[in-house]
Protein backbone atom coordinates (compact mmCIF):
# COMPACT_ATOMS: atom_id res chain seq x y z
CA UNK A 1 0.00 0.00 0.00
CA UNK A 2 1.50 3.51 -0.81
CA UNK A 3 2.98 5.12 2.36
CA UNK A 4 0.98 8.41 3.86
CA UNK A 5 4.20 9.73 3.49
CA UNK A 6 7.87 8.55 2.39
CA UNK A 7 10.93 10.82 2.49
CA UNK A 8 13.67 9.34 0.55
CA UNK A 9 17.62 10.60 0.92
CA UNK A 10 16.56 13.77 2.49
CA UNK A 11 19.94 15.81 3.21
CA UNK A 12 20.36 19.44 4.47
CA UNK A 13 23.38 20.60 4.98
CA UNK A 14 24.72 23.88 6.69
CA UNK A 15 27.95 24.70 5.36
CA UNK A 16 30.47 21.88 5.94
CA UNK A 17 27.68 20.76 8.48
CA UNK A 18 25.19 17.70 7.58
CA UNK A 19 22.25 18.32 9.28
CA UNK A 20 20.66 15.42 7.37
CA UNK A 21 22.94 13.14 5.68
CA UNK A 22 20.21 10.88 3.48
CA UNK A 23 17.63 10.03 5.82
CA UNK A 24 14.76 7.52 4.82
CA UNK A 25 11.44 7.41 6.81
CA UNK A 26 8.21 6.19 5.84
CA UNK A 27 4.74 7.06 7.81
CA UNK A 28 2.28 4.92 6.96
CA UNK A 29 -1.54 6.19 7.52
CA UNK A 30 -3.20 6.06 10.91
CA UNK A 31 0.42 5.28 12.33
CA UNK A 32 1.61 6.62 15.64
CA UNK A 33 5.25 7.42 14.29
CA UNK A 34 8.39 8.77 17.17
CA UNK A 35 11.12 10.45 15.88
CA UNK A 36 13.95 10.19 18.48
CA UNK A 37 17.87 10.24 19.09
CA UNK A 38 20.39 12.53 20.56
CA UNK A 39 20.36 16.65 20.83
CA UNK A 40 21.46 17.69 17.02
CA UNK A 41 20.49 14.44 15.82
CA UNK A 42 18.46 16.22 12.88
CA UNK A 43 14.63 15.30 14.24
CA UNK A 44 13.45 19.04 13.81
CA UNK A 45 15.19 19.98 11.25
CA UNK A 46 13.64 16.85 9.78
CA UNK A 47 10.31 17.76 10.63
CA UNK A 48 11.02 21.38 9.12
CA UNK A 49 11.84 19.45 5.41
CA UNK A 50 8.74 17.34 5.69
CA UNK A 51 6.85 20.31 6.81
CA UNK A 52 7.90 22.54 3.96
CA UNK A 53 9.79 25.28 5.93
CA UNK A 54 13.22 23.76 5.10
CA UNK A 55 14.23 23.53 1.22
CA UNK A 56 16.06 19.67 1.37
CA UNK A 57 19.72 20.30 -0.54
CA UNK A 58 18.57 16.40 -1.73
CA UNK A 59 16.22 13.87 -1.46
CA UNK A 60 12.39 13.47 -2.53
CA UNK A 61 9.31 13.56 -0.51
CA UNK A 62 5.78 12.23 -1.30
CA UNK A 63 2.54 12.46 0.64
CA UNK A 64 0.09 9.95 -0.38
CA UNK A 65 2.05 9.12 -3.58
CA UNK A 66 2.21 12.67 -4.59
CA UNK A 67 5.73 14.51 -5.04
CA UNK A 68 5.48 17.85 -2.62
CA UNK A 69 9.59 18.42 -2.80
CA UNK A 70 9.17 21.58 -4.14
CA UNK A 71 5.92 22.67 -2.72
CA UNK A 72 6.31 25.08 0.80
CA UNK A 73 4.09 24.96 3.86
CA UNK A 74 1.00 26.59 2.48
CA UNK A 75 0.79 23.85 -0.01
CA UNK A 76 1.37 21.15 1.78
CA UNK A 77 -0.99 22.41 4.57
CA UNK A 78 -3.73 22.27 1.84
CA UNK A 79 -2.42 19.04 0.98
CA UNK A 80 -2.91 17.38 4.98
CA UNK A 81 0.54 18.28 6.99
CA UNK A 82 -0.06 20.07 9.92
CA UNK A 83 3.23 21.12 12.08
CA UNK A 84 3.16 21.73 15.82
CA UNK A 85 6.61 23.86 17.18
CA UNK A 86 8.63 23.30 19.73
CA UNK A 87 7.67 26.71 20.62
CA UNK A 88 4.22 27.39 19.89
CA UNK A 89 3.28 29.42 16.72
CA UNK A 90 0.36 31.65 17.99
CA UNK A 91 -0.11 34.98 16.62
CA UNK A 92 -0.52 36.60 20.42
CA UNK A 93 -2.91 40.12 19.74
CA UNK A 94 -5.34 37.47 18.28
CA UNK A 95 -7.92 35.68 20.81
CA UNK A 96 -7.49 31.91 20.97
CA UNK A 97 -10.93 31.88 18.63
CA UNK A 98 -9.26 33.96 16.31
CA UNK A 99 -6.27 32.22 15.92
CA UNK A 100 -8.13 28.87 15.08
CA UNK A 101 -10.87 30.69 12.56
CA UNK A 102 -7.66 31.71 10.70
CA UNK A 103 -6.44 28.81 10.76
CA UNK A 104 -9.38 26.85 10.07
CA UNK A 105 -10.16 29.35 6.89
CA UNK A 106 -8.22 28.31 4.14
CA UNK A 107 -9.91 24.91 4.72
CA UNK A 108 -13.07 25.67 5.49
CA UNK A 109 -15.71 23.61 3.46
CA UNK A 110 -18.23 25.88 1.43
CA UNK A 111 -21.34 24.70 1.38
CA UNK A 112 -23.38 23.95 -1.78
CA UNK A 113 -25.14 27.43 -2.12
CA UNK A 114 -22.75 30.60 -1.54
CA UNK A 115 -23.76 32.82 0.07
CA UNK A 116 -21.58 36.35 2.06
CA UNK A 117 -19.39 34.59 4.93
CA UNK A 118 -20.34 31.16 4.71
CA UNK A 119 -17.00 30.15 4.77
CA UNK A 120 -16.47 32.33 7.86
CA UNK A 121 -18.99 30.65 9.79
CA UNK A 122 -17.42 27.12 8.84
CA UNK A 123 -14.36 28.31 10.10
CA UNK A 124 -16.18 29.32 13.41
CA UNK A 125 -17.87 26.46 13.26
CA UNK A 126 -15.20 24.34 13.10
CA UNK A 127 -12.86 26.80 16.05
CA UNK A 128 -15.74 26.33 18.13
CA UNK A 129 -15.19 22.20 18.32
CA UNK A 130 -11.81 22.45 18.25
CA UNK A 131 -11.19 24.58 21.44
CA UNK A 132 -14.28 22.72 23.23
CA UNK A 133 -12.08 19.18 21.95
CA UNK A 134 -8.98 21.04 23.11
CA UNK A 135 -10.19 22.50 26.71
CA UNK A 136 -9.80 25.83 25.59
CA UNK A 137 -13.73 27.02 25.50
CA UNK A 138 -13.70 29.23 28.49
CA UNK A 139 -10.60 30.84 26.97
CA UNK A 140 -11.56 31.32 23.79
CA UNK A 141 -11.72 35.09 23.81
CA UNK A 142 -8.43 35.44 25.13
CA UNK A 143 -5.81 37.05 23.71
CA UNK A 144 -3.11 34.18 22.66
CA UNK A 145 -0.53 36.24 24.33
CA UNK A 146 -1.72 36.28 27.69
CA UNK A 147 -2.55 32.27 27.79
CA UNK A 148 -0.37 29.83 29.71
CA UNK A 149 2.59 27.68 28.04
CA UNK A 150 0.41 24.42 28.10
CA UNK A 151 -2.42 26.62 26.76
CA UNK A 152 -0.96 28.02 24.10
CA UNK A 153 0.47 24.38 23.11
CA UNK A 154 -3.11 23.09 22.82
CA UNK A 155 -4.03 26.16 21.14
CA UNK A 156 -1.60 25.38 18.54
CA UNK A 157 -2.92 21.90 18.25
CA UNK A 158 -6.58 23.02 18.17
CA UNK A 159 -5.11 25.19 15.18
CA UNK A 160 -3.47 22.50 13.08
CA UNK A 161 -6.35 19.89 13.48
CA UNK A 162 -8.34 22.72 12.41
CA UNK A 163 -6.75 22.44 8.55
CA UNK A 164 -8.22 19.03 8.91
CA UNK A 165 -4.51 17.32 8.54
CA UNK A 166 -3.52 13.79 7.69
CA UNK A 167 -0.47 13.51 9.11
CA UNK A 168 0.24 16.06 12.41
CA UNK A 169 4.19 16.24 12.78
CA UNK A 170 4.25 17.58 16.25
CA UNK A 171 7.94 18.72 17.76
CA UNK A 172 8.42 17.95 21.76
CA UNK A 173 4.50 18.48 22.48
CA UNK A 174 5.23 17.98 26.31
CA UNK A 175 7.88 20.13 26.69
CA UNK A 176 7.11 22.79 29.50
CA UNK A 177 3.46 20.87 30.00
CA UNK A 178 3.05 19.75 34.20
CA UNK A 179 2.26 16.49 34.65
CA UNK A 180 -1.13 17.27 34.56
CA UNK A 181 -1.41 18.63 31.54
CA UNK A 182 1.32 16.17 29.98
CA UNK A 183 -1.35 13.95 31.21
CA UNK A 184 -4.24 15.20 29.15
CA UNK A 185 -1.70 15.54 26.08
CA UNK A 186 -1.55 12.14 26.19
CA UNK A 187 -5.18 11.44 26.83
CA UNK A 188 -5.88 13.46 23.76
CA UNK A 189 -3.36 12.14 21.58
CA UNK A 190 -4.69 8.47 22.38
CA UNK A 191 -8.21 9.78 21.52
CA UNK A 192 -7.08 11.18 18.09
CA UNK A 193 -9.08 9.46 15.38
CA UNK A 194 -7.21 7.39 13.16
CA UNK A 195 -7.78 9.41 10.57
CA UNK A 196 -4.56 11.29 11.32
CA UNK A 197 -1.11 10.03 11.35
CA UNK A 198 1.51 11.66 14.11
CA UNK A 199 5.15 11.97 13.34
CA UNK A 200 6.47 12.39 16.92
CA UNK A 201 10.06 14.16 17.98
CA UNK A 202 9.83 13.46 21.67
CA UNK A 203 12.73 12.94 24.14
CA UNK A 204 10.55 11.41 26.54
CA UNK A 205 10.67 7.88 26.02
CA UNK A 206 7.70 6.94 28.57
CA UNK A 207 5.33 9.15 25.81
CA UNK A 208 6.96 7.75 23.08
CA UNK A 209 5.97 4.02 24.06
CA UNK A 210 2.43 4.84 25.20
CA UNK A 211 1.77 6.27 21.93
CA UNK A 212 3.72 4.82 19.33
CA UNK A 213 3.28 2.06 17.37
CA UNK A 214 6.77 2.89 15.29
CA UNK A 215 10.11 4.81 15.99
CA UNK A 216 13.05 6.06 14.10
CA UNK A 217 16.15 6.73 15.59
CA UNK A 218 17.86 9.18 14.08
CA UNK A 219 22.27 9.90 15.08
CA UNK A 220 24.12 12.36 13.36
CA UNK A 221 22.18 12.94 10.46
CA UNK A 222 21.13 9.18 9.64
CA UNK A 223 18.71 6.92 10.57
CA UNK A 224 20.27 4.17 12.81
CA UNK A 225 17.08 2.16 13.28
CA UNK A 226 13.07 2.01 12.75
CA UNK A 227 10.92 -0.81 14.39
CA UNK A 228 8.41 -1.12 17.02
CA UNK A 229 8.72 0.21 19.96
CA UNK A 230 10.36 -3.33 21.13
CA UNK A 231 12.39 -3.80 18.89
CA UNK A 232 13.68 -0.55 19.54
CA UNK A 233 14.02 -1.23 23.40
CA UNK A 234 16.08 -3.74 22.61
CA UNK A 235 18.43 -2.89 19.96
CA UNK A 236 21.91 -1.68 20.47
CA UNK A 237 22.10 1.74 18.70
CA UNK A 238 19.20 3.06 20.58
CA UNK A 239 21.33 2.03 23.70
CA UNK A 240 24.16 3.84 22.94
CA UNK A 241 22.43 6.78 21.61
CA UNK A 242 20.60 6.67 24.98
CA UNK A 243 24.33 6.31 26.45
CA UNK A 244 25.14 9.49 25.04
CA UNK A 245 22.23 11.28 26.26
CA UNK A 246 19.12 11.67 24.26
P1 LIG B 1 17.26 18.80 19.62
O1 LIG B 1 16.84 17.50 20.20
O2 LIG B 1 18.31 19.48 20.41
O3 LIG B 1 16.10 19.71 19.27
P2 LIG B 1 17.45 17.94 16.84
O4 LIG B 1 17.64 16.47 16.73
O5 LIG B 1 16.09 18.47 16.60
O6 LIG B 1 18.02 18.44 18.24
P3 LIG B 1 18.26 19.81 14.83
O7 LIG B 1 17.73 20.99 15.55
O8 LIG B 1 17.51 19.32 13.64
O9 LIG B 1 18.49 18.59 15.83
O10 LIG B 1 19.76 20.15 14.41
C1 LIG B 1 20.58 19.25 13.65
C2 LIG B 1 21.93 19.89 13.42
O11 LIG B 1 21.81 20.97 12.50
C3 LIG B 1 22.55 20.46 14.69
O12 LIG B 1 23.94 20.26 14.64
C4 LIG B 1 22.22 21.94 14.60
O13 LIG B 1 23.18 22.71 15.29
C5 LIG B 1 22.27 22.19 13.09
N1 LIG B 1 21.37 23.26 12.64
C6 LIG B 1 20.04 23.26 12.72
N2 LIG B 1 19.52 24.38 12.19
C7 LIG B 1 20.60 25.12 11.77
C8 LIG B 1 20.74 26.38 11.11
N3 LIG B 1 19.67 27.13 10.79
N4 LIG B 1 21.99 26.81 10.84
C9 LIG B 1 23.06 26.06 11.12
N5 LIG B 1 23.00 24.85 11.72
C10 LIG B 1 21.79 24.39 12.04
Amino acid sequence: MTPLLSARGVTVRYGSLAALDGVDLRVDHGQRHALIGPNGAGKTTLLDVLGGATRADGGRVHLAGRDVTRLGPAARARRGIGRIHQRPATWSSLTATENVVVAALPHAVRPGRWRPGAKRAAAERTAGVMLERLGLRDVGGVPAGRLAHGQRRQLEIAMALAGRPRLLLLDEPAAGLSAVEVGGLVEFLRNLPRAVAVLLVEHRLDLVYALCDRVTVLRDGRTVATGTPAEIRASGPVRQAWAEGV
